[in-house]
C-alpha cells in the first residue's frame, strides 16, 4: 500500500479533503497520513505569492523530509473589487492568527466593501492542490467556486470566509450548503477531482502495470 502524506495542519481542509478524497484513495488502496505523524517536519514558511506556489512549497518539503509522496492545498478568498485580495493572505487578511481570526477576518472584509454595490462585489474561492515525489517532481491543479459577497454573515457550516460568499445560482452562502454539497461545488473539491486524474495516472493499476510505483 503506498503511503501519501497530506501537508496540511488545519483541521477544517484535513475533514473536507478525507471526504473529497475517500473513494479515490480505496480505489487506489492508498493509505492517506496526516503531516502531524511526522514530528520532525516543521512548518512550511508559506513565501510564495500565489496559491500554486504556496501548495507546491508545502508538498514539496513535506515530500522531501519525509520521503514519501505528499499533497497539499493553498486556498483563499479572491475579491474582484481588491484585485484579487485576501488571496494569498486570507489566513490572516486581519492581522490575527488566534481563535477568533475567522470573525475578524469575515469583520475587517465586510467593512472595507461596505460602501461596494451588488454589481461589484463578484468573489471566488480558490484552491490550488499540489501533488509532489519523494523524486522533486510535482503537478498542481486549481479549483474555483465563483460567487458574490453578501453584507452580513450567513450559515454555521464550513469554516472561514463561508458565510460571506453567496454561490452563483442561487441565494445560499457556502457555510449554507451541507459539507457534502459543499465538496461536490467547492474549490477544493474541484482543485483535487483535477488532480486524482493524476494520482489514478501515478498510482493506479495501470501505472502498476508499466512498472510505475
Ligand atoms: P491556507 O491555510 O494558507 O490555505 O489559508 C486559507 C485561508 O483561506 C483560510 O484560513 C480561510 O480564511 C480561507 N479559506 C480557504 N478555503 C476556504 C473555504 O473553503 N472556506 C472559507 N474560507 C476558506
Amino acid at each position: 500500500m503506498t503511503r501519501v502524506v497530506l501537508a496540511t495542519r488545519n483541521a477544517h481542509k484535513v475533514e473536507e479533503l478525507d471526504a473529497i478524497l475517500r473513494d479515490l484513495v480505496g480505489e487506489l488502496g492508498l493509505e492517506v497520513v496526516g503531516v502531524t505523524a511526522f514530528p520532525d517536519v516543521e512548518d512550511v514558511v508559506e513565501s510564495g505569492v500565489t496559491f500554486a506556489e504556496n501548495a507546491t512549497l508545502k508538498a514539496v518539503t513535506v515530500a522531501r523530509e519525509t520521503g514519501l509522496p505528499a499533497i497539499a492545498d493553498d486556498s483563499g478568498l479572491a475579491v474582484d473589487v481588491l484585485g484579487g485580495c485576501p488571496g494569498v493572505f486570507s489566513a490572516r487578511w486581519s492581522g490575527t492568527s488566534g481563535a477568533d481570526k475567522d470573525r475578524r477576518n469575515n469583520e475587517l472584509l465586510l467593512a472595507q466593501l461596505s460602501d461596494v454595490p451588488d454589481e461589484h462585489r463578484a468573489a471566488g474561492f480558490v484552491c490550488a492542490a499540489a501533488l509532489a515525489l519523494p523524486d522533486g517532481s510535482v503537478r498542481v491543479r486549481e479549483g474555483r467556486i465563483p460567487g458574490r459577497l453578501g453584507r452580513e454573515p450567513r450559515g454555521s457550516g464550513g469554516f472561514g470566509y463561508d458565510p460571506l460568499l453567496i454561490v452563483d445560482g442561487g441565494d445560499r452562502t457556502l457555510a449554507e450548503f451541507s459539507p457534502e454539497e459543499k465538496n461536490a461545488v467547492s474549490h477544493r473539491g474541484n482543485a483535487f477531482r483535477a488532480l486524482a486524474e493524476d494520482l489514478r495516472e501515478l498510482f493506479g493499476a495501470d501505472a502498476s502495470r508499466e512498472g510505475g510505483r
